[in-house]
């Protein structure tokens, strides 16, 4: 299926004659698992596209997702410099740890107070809420005023919107702006959820124009 640029000769193995390999999520780029190579696996990944360690505890050759059917998809395999690990993103099928859970890492040993939300994430939850309220329609809430008023009403907003923008832009303080661009962003989602279009749409969109 696929041709390494490198053979596995190349790699520097530990004292087991095994390379480590570390195993992520090939959009999320989440660290699902790390398990050991050796020649015999590795050509088998090559090969077949799926995941295939070496179990240092069964000693066999360990195709991940055989018996549980959470089987990795290769997107891609990375050596590092000095050619001791491997890094591996997958597509994968299900949990990749065999508790169920989604990455073998979630025991924590020390941890700092820190925020760690994607700042991208918040278009999707703030669509999802707009999403919701329509769905839902809930009392003094001000998107189903809207939704309520009909698409006329969102296209107005819009409209005013991107006006408000254009002003706030010749306002050397850039709170104002802030404000209008944020404002403009909601009503332009409440457009999109009226419309059922997804923010996947507009960035595949985006993305092809590249
Ligand atoms: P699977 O490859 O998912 O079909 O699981 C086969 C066996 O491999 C399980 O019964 C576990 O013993 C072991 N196993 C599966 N996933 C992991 C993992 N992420 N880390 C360590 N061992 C695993
Ligand atoms: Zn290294
Ligand atoms: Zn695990």
């Amino acid at each position: 299926l696929f041709e390494s640029s490198m053979p596995f000769e190349a790699f520097k193995l530990n004292s087991d004659g095994l390379i480590p390999c570390v195993t992520q999520h090939y959009k999320t780029g989440e660290v699902l698992m790390v398990a050991y190579m050796n020649k015999e696996s590795y050509e088998k990944t090559i090969r077949t596209g799926r995941m295939t360690y070496w179990s240092r505890s069964r000693n066999e050759l360990w195709t991940k997702g055989d018996t549980s059917g959470h089987y990795q998809f290769v997107k891609s395999l990375t050596i590092d410099c000095d050619k001791d690990t491997i890094l591996a993103k997958v597509s994968q099928i299900g949990a990749a740890c065999h508790t169920g859970s989604r990455t073998c890492f979630f025991t924590d040993l020390v941890r700092k107070e820190y925020n760690d939300t994607n700042p991208m994430k918040v278009f999707e939850e703030v669509y999802n809420t707009i999403r919701d309220r329509k769905d839902q329609p809930g009392d003094d809430s001000y998107t189903n005023y809207l939704f309520g008023k009909g698409i006329d009403k969102i296209l107005k907003k819009v409209g005013e919107g991107a006006t408000e923008i254009v002003i706030a832009a010749k306002n050397p303080d850039s709170e104002d702006i802030k404000y209008e661009i944020s404002d403009f962003l909601y009503h332009l989602m409440c457009l999109m959820v009226e419309r059922g279009i997804s923010w996947k749409d507009i960035t595949e969109e985006l993305a092809d124009r590249r």
